[in-house]
């Protein structure tokens, strides 16, 4: 499985809260995948990750 941070995100920071294994913010506050790769097991929070965002910018493939 693949996951992205399209263009749009609000730094609201609940992604990093929530999954720091999949998800960290940028010095700007911008939240990208740790790999694009997740990691093993890791399915389900990404799925997760993607549901919870506000405003929708996190991708699952
Ligand atoms: S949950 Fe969405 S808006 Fe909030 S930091 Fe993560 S990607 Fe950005």
């Amino acid at each position: 499985m693949i996951v992205s941070v399209i263009a749009g995100c609000i730094s609201c920071g609940l992604c990093a809260e929530e999954y720091p294994d999949l998800f960290v913010l940028s010095d700007e506050g911008i939240a990208h995948p740790v790999a694009h790769e997740v990691p093993a097991g890791k399915e389900e929070e990404a799925r997760q990750a993607a549901e919870d965002c506000p405003v929708n910018v996190i991708i699952t493939a």
